[in-house]
């Protein structure tokens, strides 16, 4: 198996100001293409010990992947290092700097001159185009072993490793699947399905539970048992019947675009205690205005009564968080904004205002469809954060569930 090292660099991450995300993502990647990741080291803007370590590391991996270091700025210095570090030349490329220097100037009217230091390429590297920033990166081949030079902003890094992701597959590559659900507790899960989800021994199997995505169970093995992992996926797929909201990469709010696009239709939101996070989970989603009309973010009682016309009456004899309240709230934003389908959310986030009939935790739900509203009462666990997040998750399931009930609904009485 080939070895990879991963560095992440920037003094910003080693004082801590900002979490190393790249790492975890380029780490799980490499993985799954095959590769044993000796290490990952974060280390500060300073050329000696860039150029040791990554010295260092060629000489124990087949792979060195750095991120960051890649700005015009003076601290930047991961080219430099690389270079010094394999005792190549560094020169600017003259079209890439004429490029950096027209889109400074469109930008920002001028061109400061530190944006050519951004064309620096190293001797024999491949410039990889970074279609989001401006720092491009560059792939190194040496003596058989590999150097990926990465910019380190997560949304200019991770489009640019997806386009080397094959180049870099090794013959140990590995397939995984993922099954994501929503319904079943972890414990519940693995224990009623142990015969399955275990059955081959040689296929790792991680669970994963949390309150913003459910409880995800994943397969890995080598590429040759693919079929056996497939195989074991499906089974799993078929027993948890409506309780797997998504496999593989899908995200929930994916699969409620999805079934809404494909079947034409719409939906619109009424959110108190959520304040705007399920709709600003789903605009997240490129293309989504085609199935998402809007949404009323009716937090106080004035803006429920006035907006969305809940009677004075229910809030004063159900409360704002109560069944009888959302149900009006999803009917009404779905309405007033012309949508075929509607989700309210109100409930008790905390740190105050439960009591104990309603304790915090208590969120109430409503699904409206053309002909009926349905409405759901959870009492979730955990701080502000936590509730906040899980109602979201369950709000973009309520869809789901809902939709799919439609779409059953409409071809039942067509046939
Ligand atoms: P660069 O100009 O290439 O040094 O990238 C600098 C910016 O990228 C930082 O200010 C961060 O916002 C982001 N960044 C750099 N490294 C990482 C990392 N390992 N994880 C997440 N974000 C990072
Ligand atoms: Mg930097």
């Amino acid at each position: 198996m080939k070895n990879a090292v991963i560095f992440s660099i920037g003094n910003e991450l080693v004082e801590g100001l900002i979490i190393d995300t790249n790492s975890k993502y380029i780490s799980e990647k490499l993985k799954l293409l095959g590769y044993y990741v000796l290490r990952i080291e974060t280390l500060p803007d300073r050329l000696d010990i860039l150029s040791e370590r990554i010295r260092i590391g060629l000489s124990e991996a087949e792979l060195i992947i750095t991120t960051g270091g890649l700005g015009p700025t003076e601290d930047d210095l991961t080219r430099e290092a690389v270079a010094l570090a394999i005792g190549r030349n560094i020169e600017i490329d003259k079209k890439i700097a004429d490029e950096l220097i027209e889109r400074a100037i469109k930008y920002y009217g001028k061109s400061p001159e530190s944006v050519v230091k951004q064309a620096m390429i190293i001797e024999g590297a491949k410039v990889l185009n970074n279609s989001v920033g401006t720092a491009p990166g560059q792939i190194i081949d040496i003596e058989g072993k590999k150097i990926v030079i990465l910019p380190g902003p997560p949304a200019e890094m991770m489009p640019m490793f997806e386009i080397i992701l094959e180049d870099l597959r090794t013959d140990d590559a590995m397939y995984t699947r993922r099954i994501k659900t929503i319904g079943i507790p972890e414990a519940i899960l693995m224990d009623e399905h142990k015969d399955v989800i275990y059955s081959v021994p040689e296929i790792t199997v991680a669970t994963m539970a949390s309150y913003e995505r459910g409880v995800e169970v994943r397969f890995t093995g080598s590429i040759n048992q693919k079929e056996d992992i497939d195989k074991i996926a499906n089974i799993l797929i078929e027993r948890l019947g409506d309780n797997v909201y998504a496999t593989d990469d899908d995200t929930i709010e994916d699969v409620v675009y999805k079934l809404l696009k494909d079947n034409n239709l719409t939906i619109s939101f009424a959110e108190s205690c959520t304040g705007g996070m399920i709709s600003s989970k789903f605009v997240d989603i490129p293309g989504v205005s085609s199935v998402f009309k809007g949404a009323i973010v009716a937090y106080s009682n004035e803006v429920k009564k006035s907006i969305l016309s809940v009677p004075e009456d229910v809030l004063n004899r159900y409360g704002a968080v109560s069944e009888e309240c959302v149900k009006i709230m999803a009917k009404n934003v779905k309405e007033i904004l012309n949508s075929d389908f509607a989700v309210a959310v109100s409930g008790i986030a905390g740190p105050e205002g439960g009591s104990e009939a309603k304790p915090v935790g208590t969120v109430c739900f409503a699904f409206a469809n053309k002909n009926s509203v349905k409405t759901f009462t959870y009492t979730l666990r955990g701080n502000r954060e936590m509730v906040r997040k899980r109602s979201t998750l369950l709000a973009f399931d309520i869809s789901r569930r809902g939709i799919l009930e439609w779409l059953k609904l409409v071809k039942n009485t067509r046939e």
